[in-house]
């Protein structure tokens, strides 16, 4: 992952005319931070924060709880945030955390005292003005609230504005919970309209989770002529080529239900055949590494949305663009989250609250103007929409 990111940054550089030492610059790390957390059970988790570029604004990124995290995973994501960051306008660097561990065999006590002491080991790297951390895989607003609570108690600081994403009773925002699967549907959409078709769209979603379901739901409020015909978790899924109501689908899956058995006259369908359905439009919202080389060949949709953060290998992506299949890049499609991470972190600064509305015209200004920027640099330049979006984001982090 670190290296498919650098041999990119290394490619648009040149194409754009940075030279050697102004693409090892942005490919430079600020900072690492590696320790062991030692828990109170004898057992102990390699933890990670990783600051790579601050030159636009506080470091900005998530902290990831699973047991494949290490500190080349870390790196790489948080380089992606820089970009991300960057690519869509915001005044924001890029870091990101994790914890090698698997959360789902902690009891509510060790999560809490494993999030806590995160904090602890980290507090005079991070703060409402260096560096604010936000949930990513497997940490929620409860991990947050925890997080938040532990900094106050060991800084003073009440103004909350240390992490994003926390519950709205704890200072966070309204409309964070869907940002970036509504994001993904602003993104779609704007694209949509560029390429001209207006029609029936169909789309099949893998990794009906947080993002995928908000990407779902927020598409069938909005969008009455995009129907999705599949949906999958790591169970496996189901298929109805009449179309799926992601309602009832969100209400199924809040119920700890598994995909593969819904409903039980449905058609189910496995991961691997969600990936080669004949749909308008592959929703990729599960982990990294859905596509790649082999499996690329089977793909059918024209359109790839990475609203997971690099669910499309970087050969899978090549051999997707050769054969005309438009690949939406992870840092525009799922930007969402930190749009809104970002106006979470000014309604703390300011002690305000802003409506649910207003936080998602935002979102939409921001996007809209992202989507805009990425596609005419792409068709001007000739680029994929990944380069370009990479090259928008270089242009900021060079120019500063
Ligand atoms: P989540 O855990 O809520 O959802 C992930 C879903 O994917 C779950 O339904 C899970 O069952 C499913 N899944 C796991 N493995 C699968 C597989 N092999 N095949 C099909 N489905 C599988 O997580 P989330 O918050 O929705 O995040 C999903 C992805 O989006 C991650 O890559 C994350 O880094 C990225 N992302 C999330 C946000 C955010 O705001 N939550 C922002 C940007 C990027």
């Amino acid at each position: 992952m670190l290296e498919t990111a650098h041999s990119l940054i290394r490619d648009v550089g040149k194409k754009i005319g940075l030279t050697d030492w102004q693409i090892d610059r942005l490919i430079a790390i600020n900072a690492e931070h590696q320790f062991e957390i030692k828990m109170d059970s004898g057992k102990s988790h390699k933890a990670y924060r990783v600051q790579h570029n601050n030159k636009l604004g506080l470091y900005k990124g998530g902290i990831r709880f699973h047991p494949d995290v290490d500190l080349e995973e870390v790196r790489a994501l948080a380089m992606l945030m820089s970009f991300k960051a960057a690519a869509v306008g915001l005044p924001l660097g890029g870091g990101k955390g994790g914890v090698s561990v698997n959360p789902k065999m902690l009891t509510a006590e060790e999560l809490e005292e494993l999030s806590r002491k995160y904090v602890r080991h980290l507090q005079q790297h991070i703060g409402p003005d260096k560096d604010v951390p936000a949930p990513d895989v497997n940490t929620d607003p409860r991990i947050i609230d925890w997080m938040v609570h532990e900094y106050e108690n060991l800084t003073g600081d009440t103004s909350r504005a240390s992490f994003t994403g926390k519950s709205v009773e704890k200072g966070g925002s309204l409309g964070r919970d869907a940002a970036t699967g509504r994001g993904g549907v602003i993104v779609l959409r704007e694209l949509l309209d560029k390429l001209g078709k207006r029609g029936l769209i169909t789309y099949g979603v893998q990794g009906f989770g947080n993002v995928g379901s908000f990407f779902g739901l927020v598409a069938e409020q909005e969008h009455q002529n995009w129907k999705m015909v599949a949906a999958t978790d790591s169970s496996g899924g189901t298929y109805e080529p009449k179309g799926l109501s992601a309602q009832k689908l969100a209400a199924y899956k809040a119920g700890s239900g598994r995909l593969a058995e819904y409903p039980p006259d449905a058609k189910a369908i496995s991961n691997e055949e969600l990936i080669s359905l004949e749909v308008d439009v592959l929703v990729l919202a599960a982990l990294g590494g859905a596509v790649t080389a082999k499996n690329a060949k089977d793909v059918k949709a024209g359109i790839i949305l990475e609203l997971a953060n690099g669910p499309v290998s970087e050969p899978a992506y090549k051999a997707l663009n050769a054969r005309g299949m438009l690949v939406v890049p992870d840092i525009l499609a799922n930007a969402g989250g930190v749009v809104v991470s970002h106006l979470e972190w000014l309604q703390n600064r300011a002690s305000e609250q802003w409506s649910e509305a207003r936080v998602n015209s935002q979102l939409e200004d921001y996007l809209v103007k992202a989507t805009d920027e990425i596609y005419s640099r792409s068709t001007k330049a000739k680029m994929t929409l990944k380069e370009a979006a990479f090259a928008v984001a270089m242009d900021r982090l060079v120019k500063q």
